[in-house]
Parts: structure tokens; C-alpha cells; sequence
């Protein structure tokens, strides 16, 4: 059954081991560098119980992110579940429970991916999906390898524990040591799902290895990046970046213990690689990925539009249009989402249900990857210099000689300091903050680096389709004129 908030807050005192600033921290629920995020996702958990939202949300008491769809209505009535959690953070929250969630349900579409002679990982990746459904848990993942040196596979790097990797059996399971990012949401979630997504070489063997483990864990250690929670001012001041920061850690395991029944993939670089492409659990995950960034541009948008109503541009011909540009784009993300539903595929025949569209669905990074930044830069153009003339805080208003003097200065017909203030601080936070910042890069980079994905693209995306069209157009003439 769903959790309430307060549960989900409950379930964060486990003895996790986050640190931050050098600091460890005791409780991320009630620390400030997180409290107000962790608020947030409650908020989250709390909408499924509430009676306008919980049909869309969930479904048998579960949330429909875990469900396998069977049908393209069950891929609308996901998306139109994904879309509340999206709207719930106005897109700024990425790696919400249901991104996983649905990655989880991929998994357990496609079982027999994880049946080899060497080891059989089926139960494990259906008791990960039955333990998060049932428990309503928050799984997150850490699927990169650290940086260090991209020239080498993980096990040619200079040391050996460099990247998770696996260094002994013991009764019962393994024991794993090594690194992995980007744990974003890691220090908010239940479990975190440690593998790797990119291929790995056939030396590989010992990193060849997907477990989900409790955060809490002992040997598990997240090392969080700046909290721009931490850092806001108030949410007056920082509405986005106060309440909606999702954080990003460095997972280290310093001989963490895996019990086999958390342990989905081991010692095979091909069933670690294709669990991901091979199962629908990629396709999931863009699913509720492109909703979301679908929601984020119209909220961008929306602010646009706020903006230039405020400066009184919005009649302008070069703003209007600009305007419409954006929304051409609201419309491209959302053509994207429903286009993935609508061409859905069947899994293994029809066992597995049905996943989004292959091709759309990765598509879809090419397309959010570049237009990201690009919407961000239209909309600080259309901004100007207001975005930076605010006042510090919004005590200043409140003091009773700056404030009158900000009243008379920092305004515009129709809309008074304060409500100008409080739309440009927003906006600020929004595409020009540190916060703003990582949200550019989270977008050109949470679905891989482009290196990656496009040269996947040109694999896979339909290239000999283009080809003999472009091929049947060359055989229909000739020296002689059309054949
Ligand atoms: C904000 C944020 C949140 C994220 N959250 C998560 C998460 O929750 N879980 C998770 O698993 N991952 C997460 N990611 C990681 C994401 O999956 C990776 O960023 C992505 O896979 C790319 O890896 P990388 O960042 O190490 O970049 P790299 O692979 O190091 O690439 C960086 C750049 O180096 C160059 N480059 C490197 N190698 C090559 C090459 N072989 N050929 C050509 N050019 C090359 C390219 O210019 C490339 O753009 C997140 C990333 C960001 C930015």
C-alpha cells in the first residue's frame, strides 16, 4: 500500500551514512541542507492518499509506476500519473520514486534476462520489484562510473577498487567495494540500485555486477555535492532552489556486504548491459522522464509569459513571437511523450506487456538534451537585466525605509514591487542560479553523455529506413531521365 509523508520521513532514520561539508548528517529529514527537500517528496507520497489525486496516482493501492502496462491505455493512465508528481515540483524534481519504479517494472517484464548458466539473477530482480511495490519504497540508482580516466574500462583504471566491483563471496552473498555516480536523490531514497549502463569490456567481469541495497546499509556511503537548500535564503527568496533540491552524491562502498536475493546481475557483462536495453526498463524511465521535462517547459514557459506581461513587452511582435517559439516547444516535449505511448511495443511477445516506443523514446534525449538550454537562453533574453536588479532579500521590502523606496522603483503597471520581486526571484532561480546551473547540465547529461547516445542513435534509430528512401529516389532515373 502507498505510505503516507510521514511514513516515507520515518523511513529515512536508518543510520545512513550522508555526508556533506564534512559533516556527517544524522538526520536528512530534519537537517537543513535537506529537510525542506525531503518536505517535498512527503508531499509527494501524501498526494497519493488524497481523494482528487489517488485514482490517477495509484491503482489497487499501489502506485501505477510499478505496474507492468499491458496496453497503450495503461501507458496514458502511467503518464497521466507521472504528470502529478511532475506538476507537484514543476518539473525540477528529476529522479522522483516513480523514475525507478517504472525501471523496476521493466526489470520484472522481462525476467528471463537475468537466467544464465553461470548465475540466475530472475528471482532477485522480481523480489526488487515486489519489495518496492509492496513497501511503496523510494529506489534510486547510481549507474555511472566515476570519471577518473575515460580511456580505460573500469578494470584497467589505475587502482583496482576504483569503480564498484566485486572482491569476495562470503555465505550468503558478496561483497562489493569501489565507487559509482551520480546518486542523485540517493540520500531522499530507500534503496539504491548500483550497476552500470554503458557497456563494459570482457574484462570487466568483476564490475559486471547490479545489486539494490537498503540506503542504510552498513559500509554505504553517500557523499553529497553542495546543497543549494543550504544555501537559499528563504523560500521567498529561493522558491525553487529551498524546496526543490534533489541533491547528487558519490556513492562509495567501502565492503559492503550484498546478500544474492539483491543481487540481479553478477560477474556477466552482457546481462548487466542488456538488462537495461534489453528489458523495457530504459524506455520506462524516459517515459517518466520526458513527462516531467514536458511539465518543466511549461512552467518555463509560463514564467516567460508572467515575465513579459510584467515589463509589458508581451504585445511586442519580436516577444510574441518568441513566445510562440516556446510554445512550439512545450508542444514538441509533449509530442514526444504521447508519440512514445503510441507507438508502444509489445515485451517478449506480449508476457512482458507493452514498453513506450523505442526509437521516440531515445529520441527524446537528442531532442531535451539540446533544446534545454536553448529555451533557458530565449527566456533570459526575453528577461533582461531585471533578473539581476533585485533587492538582496525580501526583507528589504519589509523595511520601512527601503521598503517604500523599492515599492516606487521596482515595479511596472499592474504589478507591484513585491509581486515583481517574487516573479523575478523565481524566475532567477529558475535559469540563472547555481541550482538553475545544474539543472542545465542534468538535462544535457541524466540520460548519458551525447557521445553516447547519439552514435546509439545512429545504430538504432531507424538509419536504414532513410537510407533506402533516400536510395529508392536515386534508382528512379538516371542519365537517361526518370526510370
Ligand atoms: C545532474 C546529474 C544527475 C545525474 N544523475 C544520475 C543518477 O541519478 N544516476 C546515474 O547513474 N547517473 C546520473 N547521472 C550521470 C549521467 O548518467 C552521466 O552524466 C552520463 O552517463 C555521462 O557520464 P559522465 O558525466 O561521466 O560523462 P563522460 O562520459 O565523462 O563524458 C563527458 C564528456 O567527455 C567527452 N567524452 C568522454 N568520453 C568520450 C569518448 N569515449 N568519446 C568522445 N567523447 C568523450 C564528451 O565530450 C562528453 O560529453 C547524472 C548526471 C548529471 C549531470
Amino acid at each position: 500500500m502507498t505510505r503516507s509523508g510521514q511514513e516515507y520521513l520515518a523511513s529515512l532514520r536508518d543510520g545512513r551514512e550522508i555526508w556533506l561539508d564534512g559533516e556527517r548528517i544524522e538526520d536528512v529529514a530534519s537537517h537543513p541542507a535537506f529537510r525542506n527537500t525531503a518536505a517535498s517528496i512527503a508531499h509527494l507520497y501524501d498526494l497519493a492518499h488524497d481523494s482528487a489525486h489517488a485514482p490517477v496516482l495509484t491503482r489497487g493501492g499501489v502506485h501505477r509506476a510499478f505496474a507492468i502496462p499491458r496496453s497503450y491505455g495503461d501507458l496514458v493512465a502511467r503518464r497521466e500519473a507521472y504528470k502529478v508528481w511532475a506538476e507537484a515540483s514543476f518539473g525540477f524534481l528529476g529522479r522522483t520514486p516513480d523514475c525507478m519504479a517504472g525501471g523496476a517494472a521493466g526489470f520484472a517484464a522481462l525476467p528471463s534476462l537475468f537466467t544464465t548458466d553461470a548465475y540466475d539473477g530472475s528471482d532477485a530482480a522480481l523480489a526488487y520489484h515486489r519489495r518496492l511495490a509492496e513497501g511503496d519504497l523510494y529506489p534510486t540508482f547510481t549507474l555511472t562510473n566515476p570519471q577518473i580516466d575515460r580511456t580505460r574500462p573500469p578494470s584497467a583504471q589505475e587502482e583496482d577498487d576504483l569503480v564498484v566491483r566485486v572482491v569476495a563471496e562470503k555465505d550468503g552473498g558478496i561483497v562489493v567495494r569501489g565507487a559509482k555516480t551520480i546518486g542523485t536523490a540517493a540520500v531522499f531514497g530507500n534503496e539504491v540500485l548500483v550497476g552500470t549502463i554503458e557497456p563494459l569490456t570482457p574484462q570487466d567481469v568483476e564490475h559486471a555486477v547490479c545489486f539494490s541495497v537498503p540506503v542504510g546499509t552498513p559500509g554505504l556511503r553517500l557523499v553529497s555535492r553542495t546543497s543549494y537548500e543550504a544555501r537559499a535564503r528563504s523560500v521567498f527568496d529561493n522558491p525553487l532552489s529551498s524546496r526543490f533540491d534533489e541533491n547528487d552524491a558519490l556513492l562509495v562502498c567501502d565492503d559492503v556486504f550484498v546478500p544474492w536475493e539483491r543481487v540481479l546481475a553478477y560477474r556477466n557483462v552482457d546481462v548487466a548491459f542488456r538488462m537495461w536495453w534489453h528489458t523495457p526498463a530504459y524506455l520506462n524511465f524516459v517515459h517518466q522522464a520526458a513527462t516531467r521535462f514536458w511539465t518543466k517547459l511549461e512552467f518555463l514557459t509560463g514564467v516567460a509569459i508572467l515575465i513579459t506581461k510584467a515589463n509589458n513587452t508581451y504585445e511586442v511582435p519580436q516577444v510574441t513571437q518568441a513566445i510562440g517559439r516556446l510554445l512550439g516547444r512545450v508542444a514538441q516535449a509533449k509530442a514526444f511523450v504521447l508519440a512514445a505511448e503510441a507507438s508502444c511495443e509489445e515485451v517478449d511477445g506480449g508476457r512482458g506487456g507493452v514498453a513506450p516506443g523505442r526509437d521516440i523514446s531515445y529520441a527524446h534525449r537528442i531532442m531535451a538534451g539540446e533544446l534545454y538550454p536553448q529555451a533557458v537562453q530565449e527566456i533570459r533574453l526575453l528577461a533582461g537585466g531585471g533578473l539581476i536588479q533585485l533587492p538582496a532579500s525580501g526583507e528589504d521590502l519589509l523595511h520601512p525605509e527601503l521598503g517604500p523606496l523599492l515599492r516606487k522603483y521596482v515595479r511596472s503597471p499592474g504589478t507591484p514591487a513585491e509581486d515583481r520581486v517574487k516573479l523575478l526571484k523565481l524566475a532567477w532561480d529558475a535559469l540563472g542560479s547555481e541550482f538553475a546551473g545544474r539543472h542545465e547540465q542534468y538535462e544535457r547529461f541524466y540520460h548519458g553523455a551525447p557521445h553516447v547516445y547519439l552514435t546509439q542513435q545512429a545504430w538504432e534509430g531507424g538509419g536504414p529506413a532513410c537510407e533506402a528512401l533516400a536510395r529508392a529516389c536515386l534508382d528512379g532515373y538516371g542519365l537517361g531521365g526518370a526510370r
